[in-house]
Parts: structure tokens; sequence; C-alpha cells
């Protein structure tokens, strides 16, 4: 068993701001449809399809998606509630939630074996890279990659800060971006300063659940902010220190953007989450790998010393990058974690 485990900074939010209106009026016993905006663990804020925000409550067990398994409600799930008044208290009780596109997981701080879900039905998830300050390699976009790909989240490269770099730089983005769009992922290359292909960013994201990662610095407070002004964020750094000083627990939350978008903000989640997967598995989460499987004499090949490998050949011939090779061979040894702290100090 390998985990990739991916520690980025995720965008921190202004937290006052679109705070949810809780229904004052509401109408007893109707069953009513919605999507998670927040979860305390008891608490759960719905925004049912007419606009309206409910605090939720689940009771007893309930079926998810048809399945017997019980399992905590996260942001981002499509639930069932129905009102429920006891004096002058309403609250809405989930019974149902419908069965997740996708989620993503982190470990449990309290039992190492445990997992989990910090966001349910996830869209895009959009990794902010830089050349420098910080530096983001090759190594971390494709751990990044391989999770989206093992979670089955839509990934988008935004290749951010172009207005700072110089000619050979611009270079190395073109070249990055050509070697990810060839294998199929989306590429932008934008300045959250002056607005560099912004409205290209905001219409991916139309009528999408989103969510930004990407190392410190990167510029994803900067972005939120070009894409909804209102927003304000802070940056990561000194909201972190905000939240270690006054000991306040924050919570995964959803945000609604007004341009028909969604943003989730999982702030004290250094992370896009983690997976958990085979060794057999992992080349498949490289798609350009995943396509040449077919000509390996083995099928459970690992593509390192097997005779006969299609993604060896592939390589040799230069129709694979040799860099998302290596990164290949480091998540296979499990290295990500040195690799990361010798290169991401600032993590
Ligand atoms: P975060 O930690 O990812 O939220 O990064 P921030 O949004 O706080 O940005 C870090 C620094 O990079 C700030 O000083 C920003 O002004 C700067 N920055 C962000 N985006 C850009 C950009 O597109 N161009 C330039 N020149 N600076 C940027
Ligand atoms: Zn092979």
């Amino acid at each position: 068993m390998i985990w990739i485990l991916l520690r980025l900074n995720l965008i921190r939010l202004n937290k006052t701001l679109f705070l949810p209106k809780v229904a004052i009026f509401v109408l007893l016993n109707r069953a009513m449809k919605g999507t998670v905006y927040k979860s305390t663990g008891s608490w759960y804020t719905v925004k049912a399809e007419n606009g309206i925000f409910y605090e939720c409550r689940i009771k007893g067990k309930f079926r998810i998606g048809g399945s017997k398994n019980t399992n905590p409600v996260s942001v981002g799930d499509h639930v069932y509630f129905k009102t429920e008044t006891k004096g002058d208290e309403t609250v809405g009780i989930i019974y149902e939630i419908d069965a997740r596109e996708n989620y993503i997981i982190r470990k449990s701080v309290k039992l190492a074996k445990q997992t989990q879900i910090i966001a349910a039905n996830i869209d895009i998830a959009f990794l902010l890279v830089t050349l420098n300050n910080p530096a983001t390699f090759t190594s971390f976009i494709d751990r990044f990659l391989v999770t989206a790909e093992a979670y089955s989240i839509k990934a988008v490269l935004l290749f951010n800060k172009v207005d700072t770099y110089n000619k050979e730089e611009l270079e190395e983005i073109k070249y990055l971006a050509a070697l990810y769009r060839n294998i199929g992922y989306e590429c932008v290359a934008i300045s959250a300063k002056t607005d560099k292909n912004i409205e290209k960013v905001k219409a991916l994201m139309k009528q999408k659940v989103c969510m930004f990662s990407g190392h410190s610095g990167v510029g994803k407070s900067t972005l939120v902010n070009a894409l909804e002004p209102g927003l304000n964020l802070k940056t990561s750094e000194i909201s972190e220190q905000h939240q270690q000083g006054q000991h306040t627990t924050t919570f995964t939350q959803m945000y609604d953007l007004s341009f028909d978008s969604q943003i989730i903000d999982t702030p004290g989640i250094k992370g896009f989450g983690v997976v958990e997967m085979d060794e057999e598995e992992l080349g498949d989460y490289f798609p350009e790998f995943f396509k040449l499987k077919q000509y390996c004499k083995f099928n459970n090949c690992l593509h390192i010393e097997e005779p006969k490998c299609g993604v060896k050949k592939a390589l040799e011939k230069e129709e694979i990058a040799w860099s998302r090779y290596k990164s290949y061979l480091q998540m296979l040894e499990g290295e990500e974690e040195h690799y990361r702290i010798d290169n991401y100090g600032n993590e």
C-alpha cells in the first residue's frame, strides 16, 4: 500500500462574508433537497433548492443513495431533509443523501488508520503553479494530478504570475503547459495581479464546485479576490497565525460566487486530501501511462524493470516526459515526504 499525501495551502476566505441566512419561516415537514455548505460534525448548514439556508441535524441512521451504509454528511453533499419545530426553534432533519460523485479525504488526526471526508462532489480542482517565489516542481504538480485522477476530479493547472516572468521563464511555462496539455489537462497562463485570463478561469468555474490549491504564496488569495472582489481574502500565512493564536476552530465551507459558481474552502486542512492505492494502481492515474499499458507484456507491469514494457518503450522514444516518469518512481517508492521537505521548506 502506498499513500499519496498532498499538503498544499488552500485558500482562506473571509468568514464574515456569505454567512448563511438561517431560515426563520419554514414550512413544516416538507421534504426538501439541498446542498451542504458547512458542517461542524453535529450541525449542517444546508442551502435548499429555494435558496434558503437551513440548520440541520442527522437523526439516527440514514441511507446514502440507496446503500445501507451510514456515513457522516460532508460539505458538498446533496441531501434530503425535513423541518421540525420545537418551541420556537426550527431545525432540518437530514434523512438521506445522494451518492457522491467524488469526495476527498484526510487521515484522521486522532486515529491514524481512519480517514475523514473533507468535502464531496467537487467538479474542478485548480492547482496554481509558479516557477519561482515559490517554486512549484513538476513532482508536486504530478502528485496533485494523481490525487485528482484517483478522486475522479477534473484538474486544471493555472500558471500564475505570468506578468513577472522573463522570456526564458515564459518559454518554460509554454513547455510545461504543452507537456500537460498533451496528457489532456487544461492549462491557463494567468496573472491574478493584472487580471490576465481571469475571465477564462471564470468561464471554467461556471456552474461548478471548485477548489483552489497550491503552495503558500502562489497567489490563491489574490486570485480569488480577482474573481470575486468582495471576498477580501487574507493571505494564508496571516490567517494561519491568526487561527493558531486564537485557537479558533474553523470548518470546511462552501461559498457562492456572483458568477454562478461555488468555492470550497478548507481552512486548517493543508491538503487536497490523501489517496490510498495499491502499487499496480498508481500507473493508471498517469493517463498517458494508462493508455500504453495495453502494450506491456504483463498486465500488472509496474513499468520499472519488466521486459516488453510499453511505458518504457515510449519513454525511450521520448513520447512521454521523463519528469512524469521520475515523479511516478518517486511516488512508487513513497519518497514524496522527503522530496516535499527538501524542496518546499515553506511547508
Ligand atoms: P496565497 O498564499 O497562495 O494565498 O498567495 P497570495 O495571494 O497571498 O500571494 C502571494 C504574493 O504574490 C502576494 O504578494 C501577491 O501580491 C503576489 N501575487 C499573487 N498573484 C500575483 C500575480 O499574478 N503577479 C504578481 N506579480 N504577483 C502576484
Ligand atoms: Zn509497463
